[in-house]
């Protein structure tokens, strides 16, 4: 899932935390940020690091510390963890890469190529898979957001210069 990520980010929005757009999707995308150019540096698993328990400690005791020092109010930190751990439900990760390193690093090797023809083939070519299921309605629900939130301010805009 990758565009099933940035819809969470976009409907995460909605809880009126005063969160910027560039916190929601880091946090949103936050594990794969991580992982994706650890892989390509060091020729790991495209999932790692990242999607484990490991990670998420370490993110929400930075974003304690950062709420803690009055770097970013406590609504948002939360958010922010709250779309990591989402991020890591969606994507499943298997035991052995969630509880790393207690099994060893996950063993794989990280192809550009490889990775670009399975997105291509997962949103191209689909099939239902429960993955693809939530990924499709996360967009949908999301696109949704999007068009009414358009809308209104289309009205707003018009509204004002009605009464210019
Ligand atoms: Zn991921």
């Amino acid at each position: 899932m990758i565009l099933g990520h940035g819809a969470l980010a976009v409907l995460a929005r909605d809880l009126n935390t005063g969160a910027p757009w560039w916190l929601l999707f880091a946090a949103s995308f936050g594990p794969d940020l991580l992982d994706k150019p650890l892989a390509i540096a060091f020729d790991l698993t495209d999932r790692g690091v990242g999607h484990s328990f490991f990670s998420l400690a370490g993110v929400a005791l930075l974003l304690l510390l950062v709420w803690r020092f009055g770097l970013l109010p406590g609504r948002q930190a939360a958010l922010a963890l709250a779309l990591w751990v989402l991020h890591l439900i969606t994507d499943f990760p298997t035991a052995m890469t969630f509880w790393w390193p207690l099994y060893g690093m996950p063993s794989g090797e990280y192809l550009l190529d490889r990775e670009f023809a399975h997105w291509t083939a997962f949103y191209l070519s689909p099939k239902l898979t429960p993955v693809f299921v939530l990924d499709a309605c996360l967009c949908a629900l999301a696109l949704t957001r999007l068009g009414v939130l358009l809308v209104a301010r289309q009205r707003r805009k018009a509204s004002n210069t009605l009464y210019l």
